[in-house]
């Protein structure tokens, strides 16, 4: 127990902080976002080369797949979408799904909508977890990583996840969901989730975050109206299944859903700090859920 206050609180020598790999976080972020993939609309080209690159990488990254390619395909009224699942498997059947969608809004009036904060930054962070846990000797839970298509379309990925789960719904015990975490002018993450499940608030709150980045909760009660978050992204496929979620992102800036959120726009300093932070409470989560 000291030890891991120690670990979340200190990052001594060795620890997961020297496990995330800024380089590559932030290329991953550079490739996703730019003007090569058009903005990853669902069905597009654009749309399947940055999911050959997610796929790369996770080849690269060393995850099992429980389909070629890690590729499940589901259809959808305008047509056919694909959500990536890999995963690594840990001492219990039970799972934690950590989730990111890599799809965006395409090409309008000649502009590419880039979408580095939404949500090239969630897919590179959740890329991230994923190198820092498998290189874990063990881990208590068995760990997805969904990469969802479809999620601008109405979070039809996630929903299609859920009702044709790769692995027993009532085996998933829970879903960290990341959608745009790269930027703040506040330098403040939202945890979202809390509200409705109070029991992993103690559990969020034991892990420190580094100086610089606020943790704040909320955005997760139906008073708010439109700020309340509970059905914002992909976590809420899992919430209408009964499944726990924690969302993690920030508020809405100037450059949300407009061509201009690009790679030159994330605070790279505190998306670091944001993904480092990430990484340690997925494993506190691990040892302690
Ligand atoms: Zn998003």
């Amino acid at each position: 127990m000291a030890w891991l206050l120690l670990f979340c609180l200190g990052q001594p020598p060795g620890a997961v902080a020297q496990e995330v790999h800024p380089a590559m976080l932030f290329h991953d972020v550079q490739v996703l976002a730019h003007d090569n993939m058009q903005g990853r609309k669902t069905g597009t080209e654009g749309n399947r080369q940055a999911r050959a690159y997610i796929v790369r990488r996770l080849k690269e990254i060393g995850l099992q797949g429980f389909a070629p390619n890690y590729s499940h395909t589901f259809n959808y009224p305008q047509g056919e979408g694909v959500n990536l699942v890999a995963y690594i498997k840990g001492q219990s059947e039970k799972y934690i799904v950590v989730s990111a969608h890599y799809d965006h809004l395409g090409v309008q009036e000649g502009q590419v909508f880039n979408g580095a904060d939404d949500n090239a930054s969630g897919v590179a962070a959740a890329l991230q977890l994923a190198i820092v846990l498998n290189q874990q000797s063990s881990l208590r839970y068995s760990w997805l990583f969904v990469f969802f298509d479809a999620e601008e379309a109405g979070l039809l990925g996630a929903w299609a996840f859920v009702n044709k789960p790769p692995v027993p719904l009532k085996n998933i015990v829970l879903n960290l969901n990341f959608d745009m975490l790269s930027r703040s002018s506040r330098h403040e993450l939202y945890v979202c989730g809390t509200a409705h499940y109070p029991k992993l608030r103690p559990l969020v709150e034991r892990c420190v975050p580094p100086p610089g980045l606020r943790i704040a909760f909320g955005h997760d009660t139906p008073k708010l109206g439109t700020q309340d978050w509970t059905n914002a992204s992909d976590h809420y496929a899992f919430h209408q299944k009964g499944i726990p979620f924690l969302y993690f992102g920030v508020e809405d800036h100037p450059d949300y859903h407009r061509p201009t959120d690009d790679y030159e726009k994330i605070d790279r300093d505190f998306y670091l700090k944001v993904v480092k932070y990430l990484a340690q409470l997925a494993l506190l989560i691990d040892k302690q859920l």
